[in-house]
């Protein structure tokens, strides 16, 4: 597999290369291109129970040679001490719980997959090099768990100030050691700015080796593929038929990962791209227009994307075609009302509790199954097996899932641990010349 920018196709680079630039020289993002078929591995993994067995096959099929067979396998092993959990909710609806990793979403995955397989390529290398990340909440804490006591990486990370939840921010600066939190006197945007600055800034790159590690990065998109490939081999689980899998979404690289996982080869029925109101996509699926807005604030916060970034991958993979798109992807959008029906429901009816992103992916394939036409086997027929990913733990939206259920989800001891410790974060204010002052004196 090689990887080629979204904007020309016909020039391809390294796994390597496309790690460690982020961003394709002309601005566009990768995509893999020239993946193999691994339809023909899907018997064998059918019969690896565990998740590090399957993402270490997938990875080797699909890393080598650029990282021969044997180090893509104990990459990946590395990489996921935590596994997705499948679990039944009844006869048509599973969840695929992807909030078992350090900081209970399923960022975790992307992040830790890609702080190994920088750690393993810089190996036998000198000088260390430094990750810089701004942050509005999540992927801060996933990354600076990641990177956490990794060889030879420092990690910068931005947050705005007084922006994030208290959870947020304590997963983000208790770590100490290499990782560096830095509390911005700004809005997210401001961090987003400073960062762009500090790669455009010819004396930092003099000086210093920064990286980016952000969510548009492939490295963050593969790994996310290999739980999609688990889940799709349990074929007892799945009474033996190809599922249909929905995914909430906001950036869409979560979806945009499951699709290339079909692409090569993973037998799936369809796709729904489920939203809240921030429904970009879903009108696109319906209408064939694109029209990027503002976003809107709701409930699930980390949806709340008004111009998603790997809409570009997406329409990539369909080339350009709105009519195979739309045969492959149902989109569905979900009100904050519908959202906390559905917490209540699903805890009086399973004694389940879901956090409000997964409660908009478990709104929609609801409304996916009753739309059916109950043919003989068209959605809704009696055959028909929804999986449903669940993005995070309902104790990291503690009090929405509390005001929705009346009940208090009981906190997983890993984020009880970190509110325990004190916070260590360096204040600076929203000006490159503050950032670069602190880069220079500290990794210079
Ligand atoms: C980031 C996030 C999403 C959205 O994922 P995308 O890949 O951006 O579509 C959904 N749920 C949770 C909990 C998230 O943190």
């Amino acid at each position: 597999m090689r990887f080629a920018s979204t904007s020309h196709p016909g020039r391809s680079t390294s796994f390597r290369d496309a790690l460690f630039t982020g961003l394709a020289p002309d601005g566009a993002l990768f995509h893999p291109v020239g993946a193999p078929d691994l339809s023909g591995l899907v018997p064998s993994l059918e019969r690896l129970p565990f998740f590090q067995d399957v993402a270490a096959e997938a990875c080797a099929a699909l890393l080598a040679p650029d990282i021969p067979e044997d180090r893509a396998r104990s990459l990946a092993r590395r990489a996921f001490s935590f596994s997705p959990v499948l679990r039944r909710v009844d006869e048509h609806v599973l969840l695929l719980e992807l909030f078992h990793g350090p900081t209970c979403a399923f960022k975790d995955f992307g992040a830790q997959f890609i702080a190994a397989a920088m750690e393993a390529l810089l190996e036998g290398e000198t000088g260390r090099i430094q990750i810089l990340v701004a942050t509005s909440g999540d992927t801060g804490g996933a990354v600076a768990h990641a990177f956490h006591g990794r060889a030879n990486i420092d990690v910068v990370i931005l947050y705005p100030s007084g922006r994030v939840s208290d959870l947020q921010e304590k997963q983000l600066t208790t770590l100490g050691g290499n990782v560096h939190a830095l509390e911005v006197q700004g809005s997210f945007d401001d961090c987003q700015r400073l960062v762009k600055e500090a790669f455009q800034a010819g004396t930092l790159r003099s000086r210093l080796r920064l990286t980016s590690a952000n969510s548009i990065n492939i490295g963050r998109l593969i790994p996310q593929c290999l739980y999609y490939l688990y889940a799709g081999t349990r074929r007892e689980e799945l009474r033996g038929s190809s599922p249909t899998i929905c995914v909430p979404s906001g950036n869409f690289g979560n979806l945009t990962a499951g699709v290339y996982a079909w692409r090569w080869g993973l037998p799936v029925r369809s796709f729904i791209a489920a939203t809240n109101v921030n429904d970009v996509v879903p009108v696109y699926l319906k209408s064939g227009r694109f029209d990027p807005r503002p976003s809107a604030r709701t409930l699930s916060n980390a949806m709340d994307v008004g111009n998603p970034s790997n809409f570009e991958r997406l329409q990539e993979i369909f080339q350009g075609s709105w009519e195979g798109m739309a045969s492959r992807i149902e989109g569905r959008s979900v009100t904050d009302t519908r959202t906390r029906e559905t917490m209540r429901e699903v805890h009086a009816a399973y004694g389940l509790l879901l956090d409000p992103h997964t409660a908009v992916g478990y709104a929609a394939a609801r409304d996916h199954l009753a739309g059916g036409e109950r043919s003989h086997d068209g959605p809704g027929s009696a055959a028909e097996q929804v999986i449903v990913l669940s993005t995070a733990h309902p104790a990291k939206f503690s009090d929405i899932v509390r005001d929705a259920t009346g009940i208090v989800p009981e906190m997983p001891e890993r984020l009880a641990e970190c509110l325990k410790l004190p916070k260590q974060a360096r204040q600076i204010g929203a000006t490159f010349k503050e950032l670069s002052e602190y880069l220079l004196e500290s990794f210079g």
